[in-house]
């Protein structure tokens, strides 16, 4: 606290990310980064690039990516924003999309950074339980809300919900704004942005940070109808006209266009994926039906806490979260071969 500090930071609960040890020495298992690296396409196009372009500022409108993302997905560039990593886009969309006098909705597990947004924008927000095997149940979002906002597949729980329940969501909240959060939808869940040109109140948020292996680039985008997208475009530019450097987009361009490699990468992940939560169910843990590049997990006989602390000091992070009705699970990012087998290793040890 300080004298020179305004109301609402005085009020402001930001939102404390996993950890990132500068040192690194972990196993990083904490934040669903990918295990391998970018496309070699974006390792060359770095190596190509013209230095002397950053003198200059880049494409206020990003149109060379939004027209590379629109081409990818079907859609149009009116149907296509981008930003400085979803949060970004959240941010914006939470600001120009969900502002409004009944409360918005989502669910009681979630993405934990939906509430700092209803913060910082004074949202009022009410969560929906997720029921007993931590599942979505549409019909507990009632219409007449200020918008919903749900992950799909949900974080932390990496359990998805069918296209046909979006689609019931989506009808009985024809009013108001749904954004289907899709962070991690590459790794087993099915894109909405098909249901994008039959629904006005749709908009669909990804990222490049997890399913094409570039986090450290902040690049996150939203799709939907040309009315919700100019909404976030006028927040943008009330906000920073530069979001996307010149750098990010011409790495973000060839990793869309590398199909092969993208492809690659996720399969490796989902075949990783099965193979650890077959083996921690071995070890007693409870392993949540995962359709996401993580694992959530909880055991039978020890305390999530105390595995995460053992974990640490055996050299790997996962994640654990302080907070009613999970704070005895823990979020494991599936990371590569190698990574699985030390993990299996040390919880071996720690559970003996
Ligand atoms: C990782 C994550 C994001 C944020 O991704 P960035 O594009 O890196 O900002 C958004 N939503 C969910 C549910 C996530 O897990």
């Amino acid at each position: 606290m300080s004298k020179f500090w305004s109301k609402i930071v005085n009020e402001l609960d930001p939102y404390v990310p996993g950890e990132q040890p500068q040192d690194q020495q972990y196993i990083k298992l904490n934040t669903n980064e990918s295990p391998y690296p970018p496309s070699p396409a974006v390792a060359r196009a770095l190596a190509d690039f013209n230095c002397d372009d950053l003198r200059r500022y880049p494409d206020p409108e990003s149109r060379r990516l939004v027209g590379a993302l629109a081409g990818y997905h079907g859609l149009t560039p009116a149907q296509v924003f981008v930003g400085n990593g979803s949060d970004e886009v959240l941010a914006h969309a939470f600001q120009a999309l969900l502002q409004k006098t009944a409360p918005i909705l989502f669910p009681d597990i979630s993405y934990s950074f939906y509430p700092v947004y209803c913060g910082l924008y004074r949202i009022e927000f009410e969560t929906v339980a997720l029921d007993q095997s931590f599942r979505i149940d549409v019909n507990d979002y009632h219409p007449g809300n200020g918008g919903i906002i749900i992950p799909n597949p949900n974080a932390p729980t990496g359990i998805a919900l069918d296209l046909e329940n979006i689609e019931e969501l989506l009808n009985r909240s024809r009013q108001s704004v749904v954004i289907i959060d899709e962070a991690y939808v590459d790794f087993g869940a099915e894109s909405a942005t098909r249901l994008i040109a039959e629904y006005d109140n749709l908009l669909v948020v990804q990222t490049f940070s997890k399913s094409r292996n570039l986090a450290g680039l902040r690049l996150g985008v939203a799709f939907g109808n040309p009315a919700l997208i100019e909404a976030l475009q006028r927040v943008k530019n009330s906000f920073n006209s530069y979001p996307i450097d010149s750098l990010a987009s011409a790495c973000a361009i060839v990793s869309l266009n590398d199909e092969d490699y993208f492809r690659q990468c996720r399969q490796q992940i989902i075949a990783n994926r099965e193979r650890l939560s077959e083996s921690l169910a071995t070890l007693g843990f409870e392993v949540f039906p995962s359709s996401s590049n993580f694992v959530f997990v909880r055991h039978a006989d020890r305390a999530a806490q105390s595995i995460y602390l053992d974990l640490k000091n055996a050299g790997i992070l996962v994640r654990y979260f302080d907070k009613s009705r999970i704070n005895n699970c823990l979020r494991i990012t599936v990371g590569s071969d190698s990574e699985c087998d030390q993990l299996l290793t040390a919880l071996q040890k720690i559970l003996a």
